[in-house]
C-alpha cells in the first residue's frame, strides 16, 4: 500500500461531475490536489473550497488541455507550487453526439481534440515529474462507450478507445520504472453529461443496467483512490465501473 500523503496530483476537469469527486477523493486522503477546469472558476474555487473546510489541500488551475501549450502550462504552475507531481488523472471529455450521416467534421475533430489528444497533451508535459515519483500514476478516464462502442457516438467512441490503446502501450513502456498506467471506464454516472441525456432515453438505459441505476461520480472516485493506493501492481488494466452493463 502506498502513503498518500503529500502526493501531488493533478485532475483534469476537476471542477464538477466525476473530476470533482475524484478530487475531493484524493484530497480527503492527504493528496495535494491540483483541479484543472477550463471556463467555470466559481465551480473551481466552490471544490478547492470544499476540500480546505475539509482539512485538504487544493488549488483551482484554468487551462484548455485540449491545448498543448495550455497542457504545458498546467504542469509548470503544479510544479511552482508543489515541487512535485506524483498522479495525473485525465479526466476531461466531452461529447457531440450524433449518428455518423450527421456528424460534421468539427464534431469529430473536436472529441478526439478534448478527449484523447488532451491525453497526450498533458501525459507528454508531465511525464518526466511523475516519473520522478516512486509511485507514479497514470489514470486515464475512458467510458463503456470506448469498450462496447455507442449509438450515435462514433466520435466519442473512437476518442474513448484511443485512450484504451495509449494505456496499455505506455503501460508497457514504463512498468519497470514503477509508474502504473491505467484506464477506467465509467458506465453511466450520473452527472451533467447523462443529465443532458433526454429522460425517455434515460429510463431505457437504467432498464438496461443489471444494477437498475446510474453509478455515482463517488464511485469511480473510489477507484481512483484504489489504483492509487493499492494499485503498485495494477498496469495496463481497464478498470470496469459500470454496475454490470458490460463484462
Ligand atoms: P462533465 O461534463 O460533468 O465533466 C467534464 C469536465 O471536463 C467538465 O468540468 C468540463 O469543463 C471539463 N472539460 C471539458 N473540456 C475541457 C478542456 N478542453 N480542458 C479542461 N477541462 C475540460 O462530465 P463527467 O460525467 O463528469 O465526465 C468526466 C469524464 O468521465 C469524461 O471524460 C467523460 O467522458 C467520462 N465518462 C463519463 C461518464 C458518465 O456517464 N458521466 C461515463 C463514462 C465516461
Amino acid at each position: 500500500m502506498v502513503k498518500l500523503n503529500g502526493r501531488v496530483a493533478i485532475v483534469t476537469g476537476g471542477s464538477r461531475g466525476i473530476g470533482a469527486a475524484i478530487a475531493k477523493e484524493l484530497a480527503a486522503n492527504g493528496v495535494k490536489v491540483v483541479i484543472n477546469y477550463n471556463s467555470n472558476n466559481e465551480a473551481a474555487d466552490a471544490v478547492v473550497q470544499e476540500i480546505e473546510q475539509a482539512g485538504g489541500e487544493a488549488f483551482a488551475a484554468q487551462a484548455d488541455v485540449s491545448d498543448a501549450a495550455q497542457a504545458r502550462v498546467l504542469v509548470e504552475e503544479t510544479i511552482n507550487k508543489y515541487g512535485k507531481l506524483d498522479i495525473l488523472v485525465n479526466n476531461a471529455g466531452i461529447t457531440r453526439d450524433r449518428t455518423f450521416r450527421k456528424i460534421t467534421e468539427d464534431d469529430w475533430n473536436q472529441v478526439i481534440q478534448v478527449n484523447l489528444n488532451s491525453v497526450y497533451n498533458m501525459t507528454t508535459a508531465a511525464l518526466s515529474h511523475i516519473q520522478e515519483s516512486d509511485a507514479g500514476r497514470i489514470i486515464n478516464i475512458s467510458s463503456i462507450i470506448g469498450q462496447a462502442g455507442g449509438f450515435g457516438q462514433t466520435n466519442y467512441s473512437a476518442a474513448k478507445a484511443g485512450m484504451i490503446g495509449f494505456t496499455k502501450s505506455l503501460a508497457l513502456e514504463l512498468a519497470k520504472s514503477g509508474t502504473t498506467v491505467n484506464a477506467i471506464c465509467p458506465g453511466f454516472i450520473d452527472t451533467e453529461m447523462v443529465q443532458a441525456i433526454p429522460d425517455e432515453i434515460r429510463a431505457q438505459i437504467v432498464a438496461k443496467i443489471p444494477a437498475r441505476r446510474f453509478g455515482m461520480p463517488e464511485e469511480i472516485a473510489r477507484g481512483v483512490l484504489y489504483l492509487c493506493r493499492d494499485g503498485e501492481y495494477i498496469t495496463g488494466q481497464q478498470l470496469n465501473i459500470n454496475g454490470g452493463l458490460y463484462m
